[in-house]
């Protein structure tokens, strides 16, 4: 700037050469040139400015170098209004200051705004007369600069001491929770302690591979049943019944590995204070862990489910008795279903039957209309009588009955003289006491009339009354009605009741349900019980128990129509005895054919049987006594026989065959009586053993061969036929068949013995081409003694025996006798054997 001032031409500017400034002037434009500060002076009464390097920057670039010697009044344009009157103030002689004023410069090539203390201050003279300005500029812009931050920071400290109040209340409500929180946690952890202790489930934490018990809870410790002093000891010294039951391994396999174990309705055997108990549990076992994760520990819980697994096995257990049950339940049913389907056929008969009744009323609707015409066709007579004129009216019906001619009218006369002789005496009297006005009034009378056409003689039943007038007999009214038929059959049923009264036997008529119906004196006399107590009272009451099955079959034959004759039994008595009978049971048919009971005769046999008794007794002991005379003959004939074989007496020979064949005949017979004495006193006695059929039959059939060559003989089909029965009977059944086969055919016949095999028994058959049998023999064939008697028979020796003895024997066996035969051409005799 000094060097730009020197070269400055002063000599055009009102301040003029500096050598003439005057001396404040000189000296103060000295000082501002050296001073680094920002420096200007303002001289004259126009106040030309003159400023330093470091003023450059304020006054602003454009307006350097041209502000040097102008007036500072030119140079501020536009600043004038506020500037013009503080510079007029200090050329009055009062210095004026401002600080930190805000000047935006341009320096160091950029805009920026730099704060200035600006000091203006009167150049005066030795005489105080002031000339000019200086004005001095010292740049506060870093003390702005510090005076902004302080400002700021004094801002931060007083928001953070803010926030610091607001914290340091936080702060003190969050110890204040803090607290709450410590003492609830201390609560809770109290509670807790007290929940699991009384939990209803059992909870325990053992601790170290040893499993010792930290801690146990009420629930657990009951289960255990070993006191409450358990916290320490070890599981499996505590629960040494554990051992076998992998308890132990569950545990320790927790323990290594870490992995939880849970188990399902498992079985536990403990002893409970010395006792066995099983429980089932559901529990788990379940690692402790440290905060690195180390094992520590296991803890145990579980819940007691004994109860429901037991309920649940019984369950099961009764699913089986239900399933069960429900069979049995299907059965009832089906029971059921059958039942109700009887009742709707049941139901649909009722209906049937309502249907009938209502056409039957309907029928009866019609019939009484009917009941007229029915009068008339039933014949029932009427009649009227007026005695005091004597007049007499008789129907058409009633003069049919007493065959009146049509021509003739009826008189008291004429019927007077047909009432039978018999009875005319006592029907007057009878009509003249009806006539009575005290006595009478009502008439009922049967008696026989004489039939005006043919003097037949009729019953007639008439009834009437008789009306009086003033107490005379005024009209006498009255019907009649022929019952001939009926008196007949009266007479009939009363000679059939005399004879049913009076018979020995006893006749007792019954329902099919066995129930008794009459009952007559002969029944009375024989099984002690009167009608009045056997009306009405099941006929089994006479059967002794072990008979009980005769009834049965006595009605199932009796159903198909069939008579049950002489049927040879035993009864009971009222007193006790068991009595023999026969029995004849015949079905009692109605009008239509139809069966609507049975009747039962009865005949005491009793005596009978005694005597049949004494006389088997008899023949049993005779027969007894005449075998023993009789072996010997038999064996002295042997020896005589075997003795003539070796001579040349032929005729003696022959004689000792014969008289030997006639031992034989006479031996068969004498086994047939004793037999039949054995058997009827019970003595026969069946020895079974099995044998085999075929050689039984060859041997009959070869016997038979050897005494009668008169027949041809010839079996077939019995081989491989094992029967279990008693041999020696079997074996006389058949001789018995085979001998009879030979009896009754003729010489030269041919006679056929075959067996066959059924499903359940052998059948046995002879067969023969002889005289054959009428159905009506062979009904009683198989009965004792019984033969039948015929021209072709006669000649014939036998006693009736055979054919019993077989029937029983085969009987005895189980099996049957039957046999098919016709007249003329030949019998087959059947038995069967069960097999
Ligand atoms: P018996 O022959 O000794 O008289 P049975 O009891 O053996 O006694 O026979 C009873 C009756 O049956 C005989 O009297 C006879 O009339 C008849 N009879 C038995 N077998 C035959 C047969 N094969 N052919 C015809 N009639 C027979």
């Amino acid at each position: 700037m000094g060097e730009l001032m020197r070269q400055f031409d002063w000599q055009e500017n009102v301040l003029g050469n500096p050598e003439n400034w005057p001396l404040q002037l000189k000296q103060q434009t000295g000082i501002m040139l050296n001073t680094p500060s920002p420096m200007m002076i303002c001289w004259g009464k126009d106040l030309i400015r003159l400023y330093n390097d470091a003023s450059i920057p304020i006054l602003g670039i454009n307006r350097h170098p041209g502000a040097l010697g102008v007036s500072v009044y030119q140079t501020f344009a536009g600043g004038q209004d506020t500037i013009k009157p503080l510079l007029e103030k200090v050329m009055g002689g009062e210095a004026v200051a401002f600080e930190d004023f805000k000047v935006r410069i341009n320096r160091n090539g950029q805009e920026e705004d730099v704060y200035f203390d600006f000091s203006y201050t009167p150049i005066t003279d030795e005489y105080m007369v002031i000339h000019g300005i200086l004005v001095i500029c010292t740049e506060t812009t870093a003390k702005v600069a510090a005076l902004e931050g302080m400002r700021i920071a004094n801002k931060e400290i007083s928001r953070s001491k803010e926030v610091l109040a607001i914290d340091n209340e936080q702060l003190s409500a969050s110890q204040k929770n803090l607290q709450k929180i410590v003492y609830e946690l201390a609560e809770s952890e109290h509670r807790v302690r007290s929940i699991v202790e009384n939990a209803p489930f059992p909870i325990g934490v053992y601790m170290g591979k040893e499993m010792r018990i930290a801690f146990a809870n009420k629930a657990i410790i009951d289960i255990w049943g070993k006191g409450s002093e358990v916290i320490g000891r070890k599981y499996s010294e505590l629960l040494p019944e554990l051992s076998d039951q992998s308890v132990f391994t569950q545990m320790d396999n927790v323990y290594t590995t870490g992995e939880p174990f849970h188990a399902r309705n498992q079985r536990i055997d403990l002893i409970v204070d010395n006792n066995p108990l099983t429980y089932y549990f559901n529990y788990s076992f379940t690692a402790l862990k440290d905060r690195q994760g180390k094992i520590y520990g296991v803890m145990n819980t579980g819940a007691d489910v004994t109860d429901s697994v037991l309920a649940k096995q019984l369950v099961e257990e009764t699913s089986d008795e239900l399933a069960a049950l429900n069979e049995e339940l299907a059965a009832s049913n089906e029971e059921l279903q059958a039942i109700n389907d009887q009742l709707a056929s049941t139901n649909e008969e009722l209906a049937e039957s309502r249907k009938q009744l209502a056409t039957a009323n309907e029928e009866l609707a019609t019939s009484a209309s009917r009941l007229q015409m029915a009068i008339e066709s039933t014949s029932l007579g009427t009649w009227e009588y007026i005695p005091k004129t004597g007049e007499l009216y008789w129907s058409k019906e009633l003069r049919d009955i007493y065959g009146i001619p049509e021509h003739q009218p009826p008189t008291m006369e004429a019927f007077a003289s047909h009432i039978h002789p018999d009875d005319d005496q006592w029907v007057q009297l009878q009509i003249a006491t009806a006539m009575d006005p005290v006595k009478g009034g009502r008439y009922d009378l049967s008696y026989r009339i004489i039939r005006f056409d043919n003097n037949e003689t009729r019953w007639i039943k008439v009834q009437g009354t008789v009306y009086f007038d003033e107490g005379e007999a005024a009209r006498f009214i009255g019907t009649a009605f022929d019952i001939t038929e009926l008196k007949e059959a009266q007479e009939k049923t009363a000679k059939l009741a005399a004879i049913i009264a009076s018979t020995d036997d006893a006749i007792i008529s019954k329902t099919f349900e066995s129930i008794i119906t009459s009952w007559n004196a002969s029944a009375e006399r024989m099984f002690g019980y009167s009608a009045d107590e056997m009306i009405g009272e099941s006929i089994y009451k006479l059967i002794p128990p072990d008979r009980l099955e005769e009834e049965p079959l006595i009605l199932s034959r009796l159903r198909s129509g069939e008579r049950v004759q002489h049927f040879e039994t035993k009864r009971l008595t009222k007193d006790g005895r068991l009595i023999d009978v026969s029995v004849t049971v015949s079905p009692v048919k109605d009008n239509a054919g139809k069966i609507i009971g049975l009747s039962k005769i009865a005949r005491d046999i009793t005596e009978r049987k005694l005597d049949e008794n004494r006389k088997n007794d008899f023949i049993g002991m005779v027969s007894h006594e005449l075998k023993t005379p009789l072996t010997s003959l038999s064996a002295i004939l042997q020896v005589a026989k075997a003795k003539l074989n070796n001579t040349d007496d032929t005729f003696l020979a022959g004689a000792m065959q014969k008289a030997n064949h006639q031992v034989k005949r006479m031996s068969t017979l004498i086994n047939g009586f004793l037999n039949i004495s054995r058997l009827e006193s019970g003595k026969i006695l069946i020895e079974k053993k099995p044998f085999d059929l075929e050689a039984l039959i060859q041997d009959v059939a070869d016997e038979t061969r050897v005494t009668a060559t008169t027949h041809i003989i010839d079996v077939s089909g019995c081989n491989a036929i094992e029967v279990n029965a008693d041999q020696d009977k079997i074996q006389s059944v058949v001789s018995n068949f085979i001998s009879n086969a030979i009896k009754y055919s003729a010489n030269g016949t041919s006679i056929r013995v075959t067996c066959q095999r059924s499903q359940n028994d052998a059948i046995i058959s002879v067969q023969d081409e002889g005289i054959g049998i009428h159905p009506t023999d062979a009904e009683r064939i198989f009965d004792r003694y019984y033969r039948v008697e015929s021209n072709n028979t006669r000649h014939i020796s036998g006693f009736g025996i055979g054919l019993y003895l077989s029937a029983e024997i085969i009987e005895r066996h189980g099996g049957r006798v039957w046999l098919e035969s016709e007249v003329g051409k030949g019998s087959t005799f059947y038995f069967s054997l069960p097999l």
